[in-house]
């Protein structure tokens, strides 16, 4: 945690937050915060800026505020991932929120197992927290747009040309003889496969709305690695 996010409930004053939770224990075990010591700080969606600890007992913590700085910027990445299985679910999105991605959304595709629809990792609250942890890696305080999109087709044929217009449009795809670029200038959607990658008819399908089909080389990567690996190259 590189940053304490504050959400609107700790606050009890403008200038003072109450800590409680996984948040207190994270400070008080791991940042051995005691009275005195600053603490960096953000407010969800807002600035950020200095916590000095000014008191704290066995259940909670509280801070004095300043506010006196901006998150850093998002890339002006859109990540469209296939649904990974729940246990990598969780660290796409807190990657990929790391990462500073504007939006994410999580896609159906063919080799999408259906009980992966399933999973309470899906439930909003999870998805939110998972994005929270993200930010709290990367010291950002805006929260990614999430989506989720079950129909793999009507999200391609009728959503994504709204959504990816006026950006370069990638398919990540291992094995395609095209290298994935480096260094754009210009907003990104990136699509990411699920764990047996994307199936021929969804490739055309990606074609077809104006993507192109790009690799990182003929190793296959994890997803969250690809993520890493794509992100750094391109933006
Ligand atoms: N067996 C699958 C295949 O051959 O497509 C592997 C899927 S991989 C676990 C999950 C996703 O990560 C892929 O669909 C792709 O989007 C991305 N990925 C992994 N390695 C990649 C590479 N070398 N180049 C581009 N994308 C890659």
């Amino acid at each position: 945690m590189n940053l304490v996010l504050l959400f609107e409930e700790d606050l009890v004053a403008p200038d003072r937050a109450r800590l409680s939770g996984r948040r207190f224990r994270h400070v008080r075990e791991v940042h051995r915060a005691v009275a005195g010591q600053e603490l960096k700080v953000g407010l969800l969606g807002g600035r950020h800026g200095r916590g000095r600890v000014i008191a704290m007992d066995g259940d909670a913590l509280d801070l004095e505020l300043a506010f006196d700085g901006e998150p850093p910027p998002k890339l002006p990445l859109t990540l469209i991932a296939a649904l990974p299985r729940p246990k990598v679910l969780n660290r796409v999105l807190a990657s990929a929120t790391s990462l500073g991605a504007a939006r994410i959304v999580l896609l159906n595709a063919w080799k999408v197992e259906k009980s992966y629809w399933k999973s309470p990792r899906l439930a909003e609250e999870n998805l939110r927290h998972q994005c929270i942890l993200g930010l709290e890696q990367a010291g950002d305080t805006v929260l990614p747009e999430l989506q989720v999109a079950r129909l793999f087709r009507p999200f391609v044929e009728d959503a994504l040309p709204a959504l990816a217009a006026g950006s370069r449009k990638l398919l990540a795809h291992p094995g395609v003889p095209v290298p994935c670029p480096r260094d754009l200038r210009e907003p990104v959607t990136l699509a990411l496969g699920p764990e047996g990658g994307w199936v021929e008819a969804e490739v055309a399908s990606f074609l077809k709305a104006g993507f192109e089909a790009v690799s990182l080389g003929p190793r296959i990567l994890r997803t969250e690695t690809a993520l890493a690996a794509l992100a750094g190259r391109l933006l």
